[in-house]
């Protein structure tokens, strides 16, 4: 009597186990979309600092399901800058500082957005900066040098970049841009939420620069980031989308902690929203790290009146620290660990099943 108790109890615990084993996620589901976010010169001191403004309410710490962490070191410098650092997630391949899509001997290599456009799915590029700068620029450009904007900006006539989104007009030649199949957009004059096109480039307006989120950028990187999803999910075959936060960095190197926070705060409400639209999507891996850490913030205690902790730098330029990689979505277990930031480059085609 006992054993056949026994042996029911075990069919019943098999057949339960049965019954839910469609919920227990031990199938790997691969993501039909990234969406990889790089934060410049984003530490954890950055993320800390914004989420001490926030009340403990900081999108990207309520959406994380894993957390890894980068070790950004360029193949020239312990210190890397915001090429090397881009170039070795989009190449794979850690290179020296100033280096634009290309290996730390110089020669050209194929980036994740090339790769993967080969492959069919759709690519894009959103910035809050100009678009042949360092960190968007290493994703579609092969030159030795950052400061080559002019042989960056040729390089994007190449055609594997789908949707780009940010500053750089005067770099950009309207001719070439539509033999090239590109339509050409001005935020200022075309709104960003009526595009429809296939391939454009629109920029914020005709100078290079895009604005401080403090001196009146309004929404523009949640509005081109929303933007570009929308367009890229018109691929059948999936997109891969880099979306950059990228003046984090430049408050960072002028030691500006509010600068460095409403920049952080922006980025993350762009976090936000884009958590909303992949829970929904349901099939879209979302990765948010950083190249490297600027300016060695710190914050050693609270200031009580300005209602945040007071935030100290040690250094106007880059550290070498390790930097936050917080991911969710599907195949976003792959991001734990402790890991090179070159390595990020094959986990994202993993993920993709590549
Ligand atoms: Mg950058
Ligand atoms: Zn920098």
């Amino acid at each position: 009597m006992k054993r056949i108790l026994l042996a029911s109890l075990l069919i019943s615990a098999v057949n339960v186990a049965f019954s839910q084993a469609p919920t227990v996620s031990t199938s790997p589901k691969k993501p039909k979309n990234i969406i990889l976010l790089i934060g410049d010169g984003t530490g954890l001191a950055q993320w800390s600092a914004a989420q001490a403004s926030t009340k403990d309410n900081l999108q990207v710490f309520n959406l994380v399901e894993h957390i890894g962490l980068s070790k950004t070191s360029s193949s020239s410098n312990w210190v890397t800058d915001s090429g090397a650092g881009a170039t070795a997630i989009s190449i794979g391949e850690k290179t020296y500082n100033k280096a634009i899509g290309v290996r730390a001997d110089s020669t050209p290599a194929f980036t994740l957005s090339e790769m993967l456009h080969v492959k069919g799915k759709g690519t894009g590029l959103v910035a809050t900066c100009g678009l042949t700068h360092a960190t968007p620029a290493s994703f579609y450009a092969h030159q030795v040098s950052r400061y080559m904007d002019k042989e960056i900006a040729n390089d994007f006539y190449g055609g594997f970049i789908d949707v780009a989104i940010g500053g750089g007009y005067p770099w950009f030649d309207s001719s070439k841009l539509s033999q090239t199949g590109y339509q050409r957009f001005v935020c200022s004059k075309d709104s960003l939420k009526k595009i429809v096109s296939p391939k454009f480039i629109a920029f914020y307006d005709t100078s290079n620069n895009v604005p401080k989120q403090r001196d009146g950028r309004g929404d523009f990187l949640l509005d081109a980031s929303m933007t570009a999803i929308r367009n890229l999910s018109q691929n059948p075959n999936g997109f891969f989308l880099m979306i950059e936060g990228s003046q984090i960095d430049w408050g960072g190197h002028d030691n500006d902690a509010d600068y460095v926070i409403t920049e952080t705060l922006d980025f993350d409400k762009t976090i936000g929203a884009i958590g909303a639209w992949a829970k929904e999507n349901g099939e879209t891996l979302v990765i948010i790290t950083a190249d490297h850490e600027t300016g060695g913030l710190s914050m050693p205690s609270y200031d009580k009146a300005a209602g945040r902790p007071v935030s100290k730098f040690s250094t106007k330029d880059h550290t070498g620290i390790p930097v936050p990689v917080f991911s969710f979505g599907p195949q976003s277990e792959l991001f734990k660990g402790v890991y090179e930031n070159n390595t990020l480059h094959s986990k994202i085609l993993q993920a993709f099943g590549e």
